[in-house]
């Protein structure tokens, strides 16, 4: 074991939409901040070829295999670079809805209050906006949560053909919405661009070690602190020293380094008195529906419009049933990654040929709606291995949604007098146990250390310099995309840490 000879005032863990906003933040406080990345830098593909080499290779799913409620493996969609999933991510950056820190009775059950309300992240927001560039519009959704600021941007423009389709849906009642997105010089804004590179680059109190796996945070005798934390890198372990430690490893893998840290003081894992680690994982119910294309569509562009019609319920059914936002181009969101075998070994075999085709005749309707918090639904650490134990719950509310779009689609068909809908891609059910990508809630933020694991500030109740900032500590999901919720609580928390460091 090589022990650090440096002592930092900061280590966070983990660089993507948590920990990559959190270093931009500290940076410039000129505290000694070491960053520990598993991964390496990852370049995004930008050229065609290229995503269909992605898509082939599976590259957005990591190296390790992680295993599901009865013991089978899968590969998570979950990608290990600096940037995090921000990586790999579509960059649709939307604020949660102001009912959404609410109490919300669910078809299938409640949507607990978070303990902070939406004024209390709304500047964050704002904030997380403009660090990210966010592209967007008010305005045209019902469901627009109040802002003190519009977009920095103006909204991304849709390709022609959804801009048809739009013009159809609206016809039918709906209000299609400019969907937010961050966007930059080289295309969509990640955690690495606009948070970790710059720091790195510009401050020099901040370092940054990549392919550093933290495997375990180890305590004090008295169990009251982190002293260190040990990382393998090369194949060789090392031990590094902080005052604080901040980890922001994504909900999943943040739970299970939390439970891997057992120790005499905290037998079942580290913060863990509540016994609410890797509890309540959510992850949304998400279907994605291909539409033929009327007309080719260039297979790669960027998402640019939602609907929220549905986010709260109907007159039929008065329960929130979700949201829906085009998919980009095909090749660029690579939809087919997670469809169920047989389609997926049918794509795969196709030429690059073949699937640029298909693409560039296709398009794609993501539908999301929120899962709800459920103590057995939880990420476990087992004989070093992450299983997790996940059963999907607010089907009902998720089959309407379903139904509402796919009849939308069908009118908009016959109103363009056209035979082009296609099904859904995910069977019934919903998504696959591999689709991680809106995984949060398995370290849930509250005043009540028997019921939470994370205070308000997102330190962990039973010990004192340990903070926990990425999807985490959400205590209930949303339907839409959480990434700007992680960005502006990241900004929050930040505040927190430089009035704590000093
Ligand atoms: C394909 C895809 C598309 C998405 N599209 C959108 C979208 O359009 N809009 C949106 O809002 N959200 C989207 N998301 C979700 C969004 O990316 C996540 O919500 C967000 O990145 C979560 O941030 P995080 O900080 O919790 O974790 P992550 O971004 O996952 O970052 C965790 C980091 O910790 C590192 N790490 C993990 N374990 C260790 C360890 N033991 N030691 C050291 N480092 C470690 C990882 O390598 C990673 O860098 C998408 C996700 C995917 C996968």
């Amino acid at each position: 074991m090589i022990i650090d000879d440096q002592h930092y005032d900061v280590i966070i863990v983990g660089t993507g939409a948590g920990g990559g906003t959190l270093v931009h933040k500290l940076a410039s406080t000129g505290k000694k901040i070491l960053v520990l990345e598993r991964g390496k830098f990852l370049n995004k593909e930008s050229s065609e070829l290229e995503d269909v080499e992605v898509f082939k290779k599976e590259l957005y799913h990591a190296p390790e295999q992680w295993y599901d409620i009865n013991g089978e493996p899968f590969y998570p969609q979950t990608s290990y670079s600096v940037g995090g999933n921000t990586k790999v991510y579509s960059g649709a950056l939307l604020r949660f809805r102001e009912r959404d820190f609410e109490q919300v009775q669910h078809q299938d059950g409640i949507s607990p209050a978070w303990p902070l309300k939406y004024s209390e992240f709304e500047p964050y927001y704002t904030q997380a906006e403009q660090l990210y560039r966010a592209h967007g519009r008010v305005g045209d959704d019902p469901t627009e949560p109040p802002r003190s600021a519009g977009y920095p941007f103006p909204a991304v423009e849709h390709e022609a053909n959804i801009q048809d389709i739009c013009g159809l849906l609206a016809k039918q009642g709906l209000h299609p919405s400019y969907l937010p997105i961050g966007l930059g010089q080289q295309g969509r804004t990640d955690a690495e661009d606009t948070g970790v590179t710059p720091a790195v680059e510009q401050y020099s109190n901040v370092t940054l070690k990549t392919a550093a796996k933290v495997v375990r945070l180890l305590t004090n005798p008295t169990g009251t602190a982190v002293k260190a934390v040990q990382a393998e890198i090369a194949g060789q372990a090392y031990l590094f020293l902080a005052d604080v430690i901040v980890l922001s490893c994504g909900a999943i893998n943040s739970a299970a380094l939390l439970l891997r840290s057992a120790n005499e003081k905290h037998p079942t894992g580290l913060a863990n008195r509540s016994d609410q680690v890797g509890r309540n994982l959510m992850k949304q119910l998400m279907t994605v529906i291909a539409q033929r294309s009327p007309q080719a569509n260039s297979g790669l562009f960027q998402r640019s419009v939602y609907f929220n019609d549905f986010y709260w319920g109907d007159a039929d059914f008065p329960y929130p049933m979700g949201h829906v936002q085009n998919a980009g181009g095909i090749l660029q969101d690579v939809i087919f990654s997670e469809a169920p075998p047989l389609l997926s070994i049918l794509a795969k075999a196709m030429p690059g040929f073949g699937l640029r085709q298909l693409a560039t005749r296709t398009l794609g309707w993501w539908l999301q709606t929120e899962d709800l918090p459920n103590p057995e639904n939880r990420v476990r650490f087992n004989n070093e291995k992450i299983y997790l134990d996940y059963t999907p719950n607010n089907l009902e509310a998720h089959d309407r949604l379903l139904y509402h779009w796919q009849e939308a689609l069908k009118e908009v068909d016959r109103a363009a007098g056209q035979s082009i809908f296609a099904q859904n891609i995910h069977p019934h059910g919903g998504t696959p146990i591999q689709v991680v990508a809106h995984q949060c809630g398995t370290c849930r933020f509250g005043e009540d250390p028997a019921t939470s694991v994370l205070d308000l500030n997102c330190r962990t109740h039973d010990i004192d310099n340990l903070y926990v900032v990425d999807s985490s500590f959400f205590p209930s999901n949303a339907a839409v995309s959480p990434a700007l919720t992680v960005i502006a609580n990241a900004l929050r928390v930040g505040d927190h840490l430089i009035g704590r460091l000093g």
